[in-house]
């Protein structure tokens, strides 16, 4: 079975890049940085005013933040070590105008639905649809016949994520995250910009954690083993996503493709968190891990104080 492989495939590759976050925090913020410096917006591509653009929106941070933890900093989980810090994936890369692109692309619609501490919005709208495949630890939905999902913001944030690690190095601490997308980040620019469709030779899948307690963190986006074609996944708070690229996709890849026209297929998988785990141990091999990193990756519930 297709869906089969490709889990098997995210859960015994090892990351190409990496940079890698787990948000297990309260993180104020008590000022908002409107700062600007001029150049090129890789989004529109125009010599403009560019923002001080966060790769993953401050208001993931704010949703993952639990009022009641000592240490206010995130875990941040490099290849080379494990360090609790403040600091924030930003740099001057996109136009306000782009900003806004993402922003009401998807992430605004998204963001409020990740899973936290105190629940998982976008899993729980499943709970009054019923699946059009159910087998022992998978359900499939159709997206498209589910009033409360909005299934062009949910492939736009899935897509506008992978196309901000294309188009810029980010650096996270001492490590980077970045993915080459070669002559497919065009495409994918133009269907985040609304200029085109999405590019015929991609395919965005979109998995949610069905088991309670999925890991409340960020892994951006990062590069899986490749065989016959590019593969790269980027997880957020109960929802994975994962991007195959180039023309040897296989025609039943493309037919469970959220970026499908015929359905709009969503995967409830209770091995999501298991997958997830396997990338962290990934990412953090040769590590120095915190105890409570090591609490995640042996029961593999929500990093806790
Ligand atoms: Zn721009």
């Amino acid at each position: 079975m297709v869906f089969e492989w490709v889990v098997e495939k995210c859960a015994n590759a090892k990351p190409f890049s990496y940079g890698q976050i787990a948000f297990k925090s309260k993180i104020l913020y008590t000022s908002v940085n409107v700062s600007t410096q001029k150049g090129i917006c890789k989004l529109c591509l125009k010599h403009k005013n560019l923002q001080d653009s966060h790769f993953i929106g401050r208001a993931v941070y704010k949703r993952l933040s639990e009022p009641s933890l000592k240490n206010p900093h995130p875990i941040l989980i490099t290849g080379q070590q494990t360090t609790q810090s403040s600091l924030q994936v930003r740099d001057y890369v996109f136009c306000s105008d782009c900003e806004g692109v993402f922003n009401h692309g998807g992430e605004a619609w998204l963001y409020p639905k990740i899973a936290t501490p105190s629940g998982f919005e976008l899993l729980s709208i499943f709970d009054i649809h019923r699946p059009v495949v159910r087998d022992l630890d998978f359900s499939v939905y159709d997206g498209g016949q589910i009033p409360e999902i909005e299934c062009e913001k949910l492939l736009h944030f899935g897509a506008g994520t992978f196309y901000k690690a294309a188009a810029h190095t980010w650096h996270i601490g001492g490590a980077i995250s970045t993915i080459t997308l070669g002559p497919y980040k065009e495409a994918l620019r133009k269907f985040v910009r609304g200029e085109a469709n999405f590019p015929n030779h991609m395919v965005l899948m979109v998995e949610i954690a069905a088991k309670p307690n999925p890991f409340l963190g960020v892994i951006p986006p990062i590069r899986m083993v490749q065989k016959d074609f590019c593969r790269y996944v980027f997880y957020i708070s109960g929802i994975l996503y994962r991007l195959a690229v180039g023309k040897a996709i296989p025609a039943d890849t493309h037919r469970i493709s959220f970026s499908s026209k015929e359905w709009k297929p969503i995967f409830l998988r209770d091995d999501v968190s298991t997958d997830v785990t396997h990338i962290i141990k990934s990412l953090s091999v040769g590590s120095k891990k915190s105890k409570k990193l090591e609490e995640f990756l042996k029961t593999k519930s929500p990093v806790r104080p």
